[in-house]
């Protein structure tokens, strides 16, 4: 039997603004002007949430402190909660700047109940770093995770062994983890709005209404299976994707495109994960299948799109006149050498620096909350049938 917290600090930006400026405590606080990056719980009472428009939380909220996000504070506030993190267990799992799995099975005899464990953790985060964070103590990753939600905020939530199904079934659907509004749309039009409703049906029949492998996952989960464990050493070492492209030769523009939308995709991943990285791996296939790999190692490590960009269409360039001569059929890109951004890497970035990831976190925000369709780089703008059209089959993604 595992026993796993899962820990999130409460409108992480936020609460950073509200510690370091009292006169902002107790009032409703937006970080962001374009779009909302966080809101505080004040904010949230008027219906505010992260990744709306910002007139649309003024009009909703028009008392609000609209504040510039400074995320060497984000950066820093992360890495301070971490170091307790790591200390109170051996296992833990970073998710983003503001949440983990932490695996406490087995601690009992040294550091005390999960229970006990959890409460001194939020005192810690509280005492040692001002600011709230809520725990969720269960017996998997899934409803750790639901239990943190639930507990918010600045709360503790145990589910008990045994109390599993009684604590999920009634909640509502949205509230599983991987359900976003399209499926929970999809869900609620098949009637089923509850978690019970999902446990009522067959993964066979879930499968007609969200797809063969939503129906697997949610099914799973409905009836608390989740397996996973919580992995040392913070996820991945890489970070990739890649495209197979059809026969047939492609103007550089094509494939500049094609770049673009790969490294986007990538970087917000990084972006996402909360990891910056220092060494980019471009890798091609030609027309003959031949496969050629090329990195370069970059200055500082980063989770920005252009500088990650920039040394792809360089390596890209030095493979041209292959490409013009056999053909290009797969273009693939990986960041390797990552590191966590509360590793301090990111503590003094310029200003131009921590303005492009303002901007490209704020584009994530709108994109998390409006669907990858919703935002489309200068570059790709126009060229999205044509892409449709030229490019094959996309392969399945590589670590
Ligand atoms: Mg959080």
């Amino acid at each position: 039997m595992f026993v796993i917290l899962h820990a999130d600090l409460d409108a992480f930006f936020a609460s950073v603004e509200q510690r370091d400026d009292p006169a902002l405590r107790g009032r409703p606080v937006l970080v962001g002007g374009g779009v909302v990056l966080a809101a505080s719980y004040e904010a949230r009472a008027c219906g505010v949430r992260s990744a709306m428009g910002g007139s649309r939380a003024r009009q909703l909220c028009p008392e609000a402190v609209v504040v510039r996000p400074r995320f060497a504070a984000y950066v820093e506030a992360s890495r301070a909660v971490f170091a307790l993190l790591d200390e109170a267990a051996p296992e833990v799992e970073q998710l983003s700047i503001d949440e983990a799995f932490l695996d406490v099975s087995g601690l009992e005899a040294i550091c005390g109940t999960p229970v006990q464990i959890a409460a001194r953790l939020r005192r810690d985060v509280r005492e040692q770093v001002g600011l709230p964070i809520s725990i969720g103590v269960a017996s998997t990753k899934h409803l750790a995770k639901v239990a943190s939600a639930s507990a918010k905020p600045d709360g503790l939530l145990v589910v008990e062994a045994g109390e599993e199904l009684a604590f999920l079934h009634p909640l509502a659907v949205e509230r599983l983890w991987g359900v976003g509004p399209a499926t929970q749309t999809r869900l609620n039009e098949a009637g089923i709005r509850t978690v019970a409703d999902l446990a009522r049906h067959s993964e066979h029949a879930l499968s007609h209404v969200v797809g063969r492998a939503a129906a697997r996952q949610l099914h799973a989960l409905a009836h608390n299976r989740d397996a996973r464990r919580v992995r040392r050493g913070r996820g991945r070492r890489s970070i990739g994707s890649q495209r197979a492209l059809g026969r047939g030769s492609r103007s550089s523009a094509e494939l500049d495109a094609v770049l673009v939308a790969l490294v986007d995709r990538v970087t917000r991943r990084m972006r996402a994960a909360g990891r910056v990285g220092r060494t980019v791996v471009l890798r091609l296939r030609f027309g003959d299948y031949a496969r050629v790999t090329r990195s370069r190692t970059l200055g500082k490590p980063t989770a920005s799109a252009r500088p990650i960009l920039v040394t792809l269409r360089r390596l890209l360039e030095g493979a041209r006149p292959t490409i013009e001569e056999r053909g290009l059929t797969l273009i693939g890109i990986t960041v390797t050498n990552l590191e966590h951004v509360t590793g301090g890497v990111q503590l003094e970035l310029p200003v131009e620096e921590s303005d492009r990831i303002e901007l490209e976190a704020t584009l994530d925000a709108v994109r998390d909350r409006f669907g990858a369709g919703s935002l489309t780089r200068a570059t790709l703008v126009g060229a999205d049938e044509e892409l449709g059209a030229w490019m094959g089959p996309v392969d399945p993604e590589r670590g």
